[in-house]
């Protein structure tokens, strides 16, 4: 996609792409079985009369915040209060053409790696105006724990003196980036990963795929991130990976004409395999640094080796994302941070 996807628009048509993804995001977090207090508990406030200014929905990456942000949404722009979001109504069909004029979105522009201040500042002064439908006005901030200082300062000022009838929902996947002045000012939602069985249900009702325990583990229980690793290979590219991973951590492999087979078919589905990777291996490592101090150490090596190969790894997705990069230097220098990191594992703990 070429088009900037987060300054906000008011009155203009999104394109195609991004309308159907906030319609399957809405679908998703409409039906998905871990929200449903969630759903509960929003649509029971807003049929109320307390019904916050700002919501922060906050839980690991992959389990639909996201698109839960898109429903509120269209809770609070359907017409149809008692029943919303209907899917019916004039406000409800306006969204699902992505043209409804009272709802903003921002995010990280193409490239960004943070929200910037100036997309705040145009979402504040949207929010300042009325309503085009006489209704709410609704502006999602996702990532919001990716905002710069200004933007965290500048939405500050928002959350502080809001406007009546408008809804900000911020997404945090680490809440703990996210100013404590901001998340105090918020009505908090937390979003755990479901259970096994259900996200395993949910998935085969999806789509039937033997792989999906083995895709369920490597995305710690998150659901959407599961569906990105089976859309990357799945169980097949866990094989081999893990497979490469043991080699690495041993005699090695021939890391030029690894990365040249990489950059010949596969590259993006393997960096992006490498980065779930990291990050599992990132959580696996707090755990147990938490519950064996003598290993503080080892294993504090490790994890610094292990945010290097998950920050290369999200990095390189991002630039063969954009193509005109040397495809191949990329790959060996995530390959060369992936030797450090399984190298410096303290000993006892799994490769893959
Ligand atoms: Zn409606």
């Amino acid at each position: 996609m070429t088009r900037k996807t987060t300054e906000p628009k008011e009155g203009a048509a999104d394109d195609t792409d991004s309308v159907q993804l906030a319609n399957a995001a809405v679908a998703l977090a409409g039906s998905a079985p871990w929200l449903a207090g969630q759903r509960e508990q929003l649509t029971q406030a807003w049929r109320g009369t307390r019904f916050p200014h700002a919501l922060l929905l906050r839980g690991p990456a992959g389990v639909a915040k996201t698109a839960l942000a898109e429903w509120v949404a269209r809770l609070v722009l359907c017409d149809e209060r008692a029943v919303a979001p209907c899917g019916q109504c004039a406000s409800c069909q306006l969204m699902a053409v992505g043209n409804h004029p009272d709802l903003l979105r921002v995010g990280l522009e193409e490239d960004a790696r943070q929200v910037k201040i100036e997309s705040v500042r145009a979402l504040a002064s949207s929010l300042g105006m009325r309503s085009y439908r006489q209704g709410h006005k609704v502006a999602i901030v996702a990532p919001a724990d990716r905002m710069s200082t200004g933007a965290a300062n500048a939405l500050l000022k928002t959350l502080e003196e809001p406007a009546s009838e408008t809804l900000l929902v911020l997404v945090a996947d680490q809440v703990e980036r996210l100013p404590a002045t901001i998340a105090s000012r918020c009505q908090q939602l937390r979003i755990a990963r479901p259970a096994p069985e259900m996200a395993l249900a949910w998935l085969n009702a999806r789509e039937r795929r033997t792989d999906w325990p083995a895709c369920l583990e490597l995305a710690y229980g998150a659901p959407l991130r599961a569906m990105a690793i089976a859309a990357g290979g799945g169980a097949a590219l866990t094989r081999e990976m893990s497979d490469l991973l043991d080699a690495l951590s041993g005699a090695g492999r021939d890391l030029v004409a690894e990365s040249e087979r990489w950059t010949k078919s596969g590259a993006a589905e393997r960096v992006r395999w490498i980065e779930f990777w990291a990050a599992k291996r990132l959580r696996e490592a707090g755990s147990s640094s938490a519950t064996q101090p003598l290993h503080a150490v080892g294993i504090r090596r490790h994890v610094h080796a292990l945010f290097a190969v998950h920050d290369r790894a999200r990095d390189a997705t991002s630039w063969l994302q954009r193509g005109s990069v040397n495809a191949q230097l990329l790959v060996e220098g995530l390959l060369l941070d992936l030797v450090r990191a399984v190298r410096s594992r303290p000993t006892g703990g799994r490769t893959a």
